[in-house]
């Protein structure tokens, strides 16, 4: 028993325990507030940043050396709205639901989880996916290093009110909608979404999501304005409070986007109709707006596969959301509100989020901004800036690497050469 012990405990050398990897950076963007700096080295000790200085300084005996001078390399980038469980959506994600198993679509979320972290972004909030918990068990399982993904925080199911965006019934006909009924996400009134929220804590969510309006992708024609009432969301606020967690408002009209504001969210998803009134609220607040301009990607790509890919109800509010989206964010970025990234993937298709930058720069953003916003921002938001969203000394080692400059082309972001996250290189990214 002793030898057994002894051969355990000498099969672990030191070096294990203090892996040192030196990153040869061709160009460096620390931080995305502040100008690229030249050639430069960047030392990792057991996954995190242990110093970054100037020049290509020689890696200390024992490390392992990543040569990327060549390369411009900048930090992990992150997505604050995905939906990982799937990027099926239309009829066919709606049918999905009902014929396919959760263990299906948990190995569906690992994929997609893959190619997010492959595509450079380190880190995503997940803002809800269906009731069964596959994403908080894929956030644990990649926290535990079971299997490869981003760091996630995750929102456990969204809320919304009966009929809401995130009623599950909507688009089953009334027999299909009861046998199937599951409504612990739903709330009316202040006692039920108290209610709803503590459910969720107590799944593990790390943060909190619901619906202030209606949305373009839920089954049922009852336009886009306001569906949730003002003392319904400050409960949902107020509660989410009492445990510590952070609420992201689903909203496109402006009176469901105001209420949100006022009751004290801290983003506003999609705010596809904000106007000069929320724009002041969003200043007065300091909440982020996360603009998901990708989404009509995702539509444009799924019409043009298929154009009865989604029921009349839902059709006529894509072609709307086409027609509109961006504008938002050109008042939000003249107003001076705070823009955190992301991208609404699963209504757009997973690994491809790097495609919100263009959009993102094409409607009144400059590169640095855009990536402020996937970073510095994007951490603020999640309540991580004290662990990523920057190349510095004490930091998570997530970072990533591209050929040109993403400061003058955002395009670039779009063919990541190069992934780490928390000190380990990511295998397969092209
Ligand atoms: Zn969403």
């Amino acid at each position: 028993m002793r030898a057994i012990l002894l051969a355990l405990l000498t099969a672990t050398p030191a070096a294990a325990q203090d892996a040192v990897t030196v990153i040869h950076a061709g160009r460096l963007i620390a931080r995305a507030d502040r100008p690229a700096q030249g050639p430069s080295t960047v030392v990792v000790r057991n996954g995190r940043i242990e110093r970054v200085s100037t020049g290509l300084q020689p890696p200390p005996p024992g490390a392992k050396l990543i040569d990327l001078s060549r390369m411009t390399v900048l930090p992990g980038l992150i997505d604050a709205h995905v939906h990982l469980a799937s990027d099926r959506a239309g009829n066919e994600g709606l049918l999905s639901g009902v014929t396919e198993s959760t263990a299906l679509h948990a190995y569906e979320a690992q994929m997609n989880a893959t190619k997010t972290l492959r595509a450079g972004f380190t880190t995503v909030r997940n803002l809800g996916d269906g009731a069964a918990g596959v994403t908080l068990a894929l956030r644990d399982a990649i926290a535990r290093g079971w299997t490869q993904g981003p760091r996630i925080v995750d929102a456990g199911e969204a809320i919304s009110t009966t009929s809401g965006h995130m009623d599950g019934r909507l688009g089953l006909n009334m027999e299909a909608g009861d046998a199937l009924a599951h409504t612990a996400n739903l709330c009316d009134g202040v006692e039920e979404c108290r209610k709803a929220v503590r459910r969720q804590v107590g799944r593990g969510a790390d943060v909190i999501k619901i619906a202030t309006t209606a949305g373009v992708n839920s089954v049922i024609a009852a336009g886009l304005g306001q569906q949730m009432f003002d003392d319904e969301a400050k409960a949902v606020v107020e509660t989410a409070r009492l445990y510590g967690k952070k609420v992201a408002v689903h909203a496109h009209g402006a009176s469901g986007i105001a209420l949100a504001l006022r009751a004290g969210a801290d983003s506003i998803e999609h705010g596809t109709l904000l106007g000069d009134e929320e724009v002041a609220l969003f200043r007065k607040s300091g909440a982020y707006y996360v603009p998901t301009l990708s989404t009509v990607n995702g539509y444009k790509a799924r019409l043009a596969a298929d154009p009865n890919a989604y029921p009349p109800s839902v059709r006529e509010k894509i072609e709307w959301r086409i027609g509109i989206t961006g504008k938002a964010l050109e008042r939000a970025v003249k107003g001076g509100v705070r823009i955190a990234f992301g991208t609404d993937a699963g209504v757009s298709k997973h690994g491809r989020n790097a495609d919100e930058f263009e959009l993102m720069v094409a409607h009144g953003m400059t590169p640095a901004t855009a990536l402020a916003a996937a970073t510095l921002n994007a951490a603020d938001l999640l309540g991580l800036s004290k662990d990523i969203g920057s190349v510095e000394a004490g930091k998570a080692a997530d970072l990533i690497a591209v050929a040109g400059d993403p400061l003058t082309d955002v395009t670039v972001l779009k063919s990541v050469a190069f992934v780490m996250k928390g000190g380990v290189p990511v295998a397969g990214v092209d």
